[in-house]
C-alpha cells in the first residue's frame, strides 16, 4: 500500500482546546475534520500529554479509516520519574489501547535531553523501538531532541537505524545558544534525516511577539499572521517531513492551514524581514517559556512554574503591574508561591528550554511575595 503523503502542517496535539479543566471533545472532532478536509494528514500526540491519546481516539480513531491518516506518538524514559525499564516500555502498550490505533506511523523516543540521555540507552529502548518495528507496531522511528549538536551527531552516528529527529526550530531560536536550532538542523541534514519540526510559533509567543516584531512583518505582507510568518519560515527549509503547530482553536487552525495552502519560496524581502525580527527578538529580556509543563511533575512544591514565569515576565514588561499580579495571584493559589520553591533544581533537569527556573521562582518571589 502506498504511504499516505505527509502534510506540510502537522496537527500537534499538545494544547487541545478546553472547556474549564477537560478536553473539549465536540471542538476537537470539528478541529479534525476541517484539519483533513484541508489536506492535512500528521498528527502528533505523545504518552505524555495529559488526555491527548485518549482524545484522538475519539476524534479520529473511532471516526476515520486508519488508511487517512498518520499518527506519531512518543515514549518518555525520563518522565514520570523514577520508572523501570519495564514501566517506559509498557508505554507503548498503553498508548495503542489509549488511541485504538492499531500501530503508529510514527514512534519517537521523546525530549532526548543531555540530562537523560544515558536513562534510553540504558533502558535499551533503541532497541526495543526496533523489536516493535520489526513486529509491525511501529512504522517508522524517530526522537524528539533538547540538547545541542554534539550528542545530536553522538546518537545519529550510534544509531543510524534512527529514520528522522524531531527539532524545535523557529526564527527567535535559530541562533539562541541555548536552543541552537540552526547547529542541531545542520547535524541532522548532514545524516540526511528529514526533520519534523516542533515548536515553530515558540508555544504561541511568535503569534504574539513585540510590537516592532509586528511592524517589520506588517511592513512587508500585512495580510499575514505572526504565526503565519513563523510557519512560513519552518516550512521553507530543506528536508523538512512536516511542521507541527498545537493548535487550541478553530481559528488557529484556518489561520494555518491557509498558510500551508500558500506557502512558497521565501523572497529576498520575507528572508530580511525575518532575520530584522529574530534580532529584534534576541534583545527581548523575556524568559522563553513555552509552557510545555515538563517541570512541573517532578517538582516537590507542586508549583505552577510556567505560569509563574509568566506573572514574572509580564512584571518585567512595561505597563503591565496589574495584570502580573492578578496572573501570579491565580496560578499560586493553596499557598503554592514562589517562595516555597527549594532550590533542588529538579525542574531545570526536565525543561527542554534549558531555563532557570530556580533563580526565575526566587526572581518571583522578590516580585510578588
Ligand atoms: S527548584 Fe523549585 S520549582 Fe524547581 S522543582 Fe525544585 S522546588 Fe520546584
Ligand atoms: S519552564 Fe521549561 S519545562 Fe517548564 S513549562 Fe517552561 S519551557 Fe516547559
Amino acid at each position: 500500500m502506498e504511504q499516505l503523503k505527509i502534510s506540510k502542517l502537522g496537527f500537534g496535539l499538545m494544547r487541545l482546546p478546553r472547556k474549564a479543566l477537560f478536553i473539549d471533545h465536540e471542538q476537537v472532532s470539528k478541529m479534525v475534520d476541517r484539519y483533513l478536509a484541508a489536506g492535512g494528514t500528521y498528527f502528533d500526540t505523545a504518552f505524555i500529554y495529559p488526555g491527548s491519546e485518549q482524545a484522538i481516539k475519539r476524534a479520529l480513531v473511532d471516526r476515520v479509516p486508519r488508511e487517512k491518516y498518520l499518527l506519531a506518538t512518543k515514549l518518555n524514559a525520563a518522565l514520570p520519574p523514577l520508572q523501570t525499564a519495564q514501566a517506559a516500555k509498557h508505554q507503548l502498550d498503553t498508548s495503542l489501547e489509549r488511541t485504538g490505533a492499531g500501530y503508529f506511523d510514527y514512534y519517537l523516543l521523546h525530549a532526548i535531553m543531555d540530562g537523560n540521555v544515558s536513562k534510553y540507552e540504558r533502558m535499551r529502548l533503541w532497541e526495543y523501538v526496533q523489536e516493535q518495528k520489526a513486529a509491525g507496531r511501529i512504522r517508522h522511528c524517530g526522537l524528539s531532541f533538547h540538547a545541542g549538536p554534539e550528542t545530536l551527531d553522538r546518537l545519529l552516528q550510534e544509531h543510524p537505524e534512527t529514520e528522522f529527529v524531531q527539532l524545535q526550530i523557529n526564527y527567535a531560536d535559530w541562533e539562541s545558544a541555548n536552543v541552537q536550532a540552526r547547529a542541531n538542523y545542520e547535524v541532522a541534514r548532514k545524516h540526511g534525516k528529514p526533520i519534523v519540526i516542533m515548536e515553530p510559533v515558540k508555544g504561541g509567543k511568535l503569534a504574539n511577539p513585540p510590537d516592532e516584531v509586528k511592524r517589520i512583518f506588517a511592513d512587508v505582507h500585512p495580510e499575514w499572521s505572526c504565526a503565519s510568518w513563523a510557519l512560513r519560515f519552518a516550512m521553507s527549509l530543506d528536508g523538512v517531513m512536516t511542521v507541527l503547530s498545537g493548535m487550541s482553536s478553530l481559528e488557529q487552525m484556518e489561520d494555518n492551514l491557509m498558510t500551508m495552502q500558500t506557502v512558497g519560496e521565501m523572497g529576498e524581502a520575507e528572508r530580511r524581514a525575518l532575520r530584522q525580527a529574530q534580532s529584534q527578538m534576541g534583545k527581548s529580556t523575556a524568559i522563553p517559556c513555552t509552557a510545555c509543563k515538563y517541570c512541573m511533575e517532578g517538582c516537590p512544591k507542586k508549583l505552577s512554574i510556567p505560569g509563574i514565569i509568566e506573572a514574572v515576565n509580564m512584571q518585567q514588561a512595561n505597563g503591565q503591574a496589574d495584570r502580573a499580579k492578578a496572573q501570579y495571584l491565580a496560578v499560586t493559589g493553596e499557598g503554592r508561591t514562589a517562595g516555597t520553591c527549594i532550590g533542588c533544581r529538579k525542574c531545570e533537569q526536565a525543561c527542554p528550554q534549558h531555563l532557570p527556573i530556580s533563580d526565575t521562582m526566587k526572581l518571583g518571589a522578590r516580585l510578588f511575595d
